[in-house]
């Protein structure tokens, strides 16, 4: 069961891939703002891959107290709070042994202490690279990936986006 930080889609996790239950908290949905990493949070909340649960107050309050201990409360924000305090949840509720996927070290810290296991992105094992391919489909113009607008400057086209291509990266977990 994996429980997925905003970091992890910001770092190009893509649920689709992971062959785990996986959840994540509402408030992820508000911290993830890149196009692309958007579009794989909504289509895998869309298509049931990932779940959005909101962990009770009880689990929000045991984190905040082990975060006090370990000096690590000031440095996490409200979702970070509420996902470890989901990760908790299913840990003491269904008896599973859920992995935070995130690149703070705060909620790592945080996780250690709750005995939760959690892994960096890059070590998720499921990364995907996509590059992508920016072009007017008016005047056949090509764009670099990262252009900012979407309107052709030369012909005041609408700009299309498409894949030029996709591969999947993995990683072995080495420590
Ligand atoms: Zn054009």
């Amino acid at each position: 069961m994996l429980v997925l930080d905003a970091s992890s889609f910001i770092g190009g996790f893509n649920p689709q891939f992971a062959d785990f239950e996986q959840y994540t908290v509402p408030e992820v949905l508000d911290e993830v703002k890149t196009r692309r990493a958007k579009f794989v949070l909504d289509v895998s909340i869309l298509s049931g891959k990932v779940k959005v649960l909101s962990p009770e107050d009880e689990y929000v309050e045991i984190v905040k107290r082990e975060a006090r201990n370990t000096g690590d409360l000031w440095k996490l924000d409200a979702t970070d709070i509420k996902l470890l305090a989901l990760a908790l949840k299913l840990k003491r509720e269904r008896n599973v042994e859920p992995i935070i996927v995130s690149d703070d070290y705060a909620i790592q810290n945080v996780a250690r202490r709750l005995s939760v296991d959690f892994t960096p992105v890059a070590y998720s094992g499921i990364k995907e690279e996509i590059q992508w391919r920016l072009y007017c489909p008016f005047c056949k113009r090509q764009y670099p990936s990262d252009y900012s607008g979407n309107i052709c400057p030369e012909c005041g086209g609408e700009l299309k986006r498409k894949v030029a291509w996709k591969k999947r990266i993995n990683k072995q977990k080495d420590d």
